[in-house]
């Protein structure tokens, strides 16, 4: 059984970064070209148990909504991302919430990824904003870094946990 699961958020917020974070444990700054289709698998241990995992990127653009419905209908589990130095990356995440809950499956595993938390200088989203809206949509929600890599592991192995559990 391989588990899908896709990076989902506005432009610039760090998908790309975080799967490379995650696949080479490694950060690499500047921006990435719109990589649409980019998957890679991974096994993810849980409770001693391997979990496959297969992750893929996707752009935000406008340009590309009709690639990613088709990705949302096979998704297993989606991590939906905003960056927490930018107001309207936050003010998004409810229309992607929309949008999720009209093209995936019911009962598809989110989480909500506030990322960029080493920018905290320069943070326009309170931790406790992004909390409040998880638990607004009943989704957990954690801070990631691309950066310094903090929570990016934990992130994936959460999201393996939940659709473990419910297999
Ligand atoms: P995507 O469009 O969502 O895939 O975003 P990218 O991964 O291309 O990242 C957009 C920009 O944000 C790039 O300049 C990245 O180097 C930067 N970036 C991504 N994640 C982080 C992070 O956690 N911290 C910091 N400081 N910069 C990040
Ligand atoms: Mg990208």
């Amino acid at each position: 059984l391989v588990l899908q699961t896709i990076l989902v958020g506005d432009s610039g917020v760090g998908k790309t970064s975080l799967l490379v974070q995650f696949d080479q444990g490694k950060f690499i700054p500047g921006s990435f070209s719109a990589t649409v289709g980019i998957g890679f698998t991974v096994m993810v241990t849980v409770d001693n148990a391997k979990v496959k995992l297969q992750i893929w990127d996707t752009a935000g653009q406008e340009r590309f909504r009709s690639v990613t419905h088709a990705y949302y209908r096979d998704a297993h589990a989606l991590l939906l991302l905003y960056d927490i130095t930018s107001r309207s990356s936050f003010d998004n995440i409810r229309a992607w919430l929309t949008e999720i809950h009209e093209y995936a499956q019911s009962d598809v595993v989110i989480m909500l990824l506030g990322n960029k938390a080493d920018m905290n200088s320069e943070r326009a989203i309170r931790r406790d904003e992004g909390e409040r809206l998880a638990r607004e949509y009943s989704v957990p929600f954690m801070e990631t870094s691309a950066k310094t890599g903090v929570n990016v592991e934990l992130a994936f192995t959460a999201v393996a946990k939940d659709l473990k559990s419910r297999a």
